[in-house]
């Protein structure tokens, strides 16, 4: 891994301990304003003064301490969606983007003692409307206060970095159901890739989630990739296989430390032959498309075996055709997920909090909050070949 860019030294701040006992109860000094990266036109951002927000019913402000770059936030920043701020275009209208975030509590909002000032606290990125079908069955990635309505404040939704203010800024409001604690000992960084893995497991979860003695391909060696390849193997499956490409090398290294049984380059083998070998011919019991890639869903098929189960994870940029008849004569499901729904980054957590793998391999590049356009290029051109840029606040 590259350590060329590794700047948070240089910021100066280091990683206050988790309190325990005696928490501050409160609230840390917080300025009327803050520094917060905004987004202009497509691709431009600025720093600015903004007012720090206030916490509402069921709320906390966050002080922000870490930020992860998102493959996500590359298309807010650059293209709009899938972010929609007051039902248009997230483009010059005051938004700060970053939804993978870690801080501080520094002010509880009317009525929250769910959590105390100084505790450190890692997000998720949806707070559902918390009244609709789908947000009371836990779903709330997938909540109906959507469409016209998504974002819309007063139905309790807000999606920060996509729909709501997020984590490229020095704070940041949360429901508390968004909120989950940073295990004791946590570096900010390795804080920041807990909602990362929490995607992960929800996938795994929304798949069937009892992996144990079963072989899982993870197509895709991206963070929520690997975050796949390990959290399956920690919770028991194998063989499990990672797939990626020729430009992966390293990330498929870096799958092999995480916990892959196996990992393959689809530029020097064939993936799907290789797949059935390590299979005993069946194909695997699950596939996890973590790429995005045009033809991905159809190769996931043919690496799945009869029955089997396939969850796409990674948004693909254009409609693609899929071989249906494949799918239906072999009687393979096909999942869809979006996001991190029915807490799954708390199961994430404790996880990470267990070392079952060491998920900290996953971040390669540190920069200072200053320059969070240059963390934004690093990710975008994989200039050292990162897999996640955090910027410390
Ligand atoms: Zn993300
Ligand atoms: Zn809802």
């Amino acid at each position: 891994m590259s350590g060329g860019a590794k700047l948070a030294k240089a910021a100066g701040r280091r990683n206050s301990p988790a309190p325990s006992a005696g928490v501050r109860r409160k609230a840390l000094p917080v300025p009327l304003t803050m520094k917060a990266w905004v987004l202009g036109g497509p691709g431009e951002l600025e720093l600015v003064d903004k007012p720090v927000p206030a916490p509402g019913v069921a709320e906390v402000l966050v002080r922000v301490d870490a930020v992860a770059v998102c493959g996500t936030d590359l298309e807010v920043i650059g293209h709009g969606d899938p972010a929609l701020v007051r039902g248009g275009a997230p483009f010059n209208k005051n938004f700060t983007p970053g939804h993978e975030y870690m801080g501080t509590v520094a002010a509880p909002g009317p009525g929250v003692d769910e959590f105390a000032v100084g505790e450190r606290v890692a997000v998720e990125v949806h707070a559902g409307c918390g009244r609709c079908e789908r947000c009371r069955e836990g779903m709330y990635t997938a909540c109906l206060n959507y469409g016209m309505n998504y974002g819309d404040r007063d139905k309790g939704h807000r999606a920060n970095g996509f729909t709501t203010d997020g984590g490229f800024a020095q704070y940041a409001v949360n429901h508390v159901n968004t909120l989950v604690r940073v295990p004791g000992g946590m570096s900010d960084e390795e804080a920041t890739l807990i909602v990362t893995a929490g995607t992960a497991i929800y996938a795994l979860d929304v798949a069937g989630g009892l992996v144990a003695g079963q072989s899982v391909v993870v197509i895709g060696p991206g963070a929520i990739g690997l975050m796949a390849a390990a959290a399956a193997k920690a919770l028991g499956a194998g063989p499990v296989i990672l797939v990626g490409t020729g430009q992966d090398r390293n990330r498929l290294q870096t799958g092999l430390k995480l916990g892959a049984d196996a990992v393959v380059n689809a530029q020097e083998s064939d993936a799907v032959e290789d797949v059935l070998r390590l299979t005993r011919g069946r194909g695997a019991h699950y596939v996890f498309e973590c790429s995005g890639a045009r033809d991905a869903i159809n190769v996931a098929a043919r690496m799945v075996s009869r029955g089997g189960r396939i969850c796409a994870v990674a948004f693909a940029r254009e409609p693609v055709p899929v071989d249906v008849a494949r799918l239906v004569s072999n009687n393979i499901y096909l999942f869809g997920i979006r996001g991190e729904g029915r807490s799954a980054t708390r199961r994430a957590a404790a996880l990470m909090a267990q070392k079952r793998f060491p998920a900290k391999l996953l971040h390669t590049h540190t920069f200072p909050f200053a320059e969070v356009p240059a963390a934004i290029r690093c990710a975008a051109q994989r200039t050292g070949d990162p897999i996640k840029v955090v910027v410390k606040v």
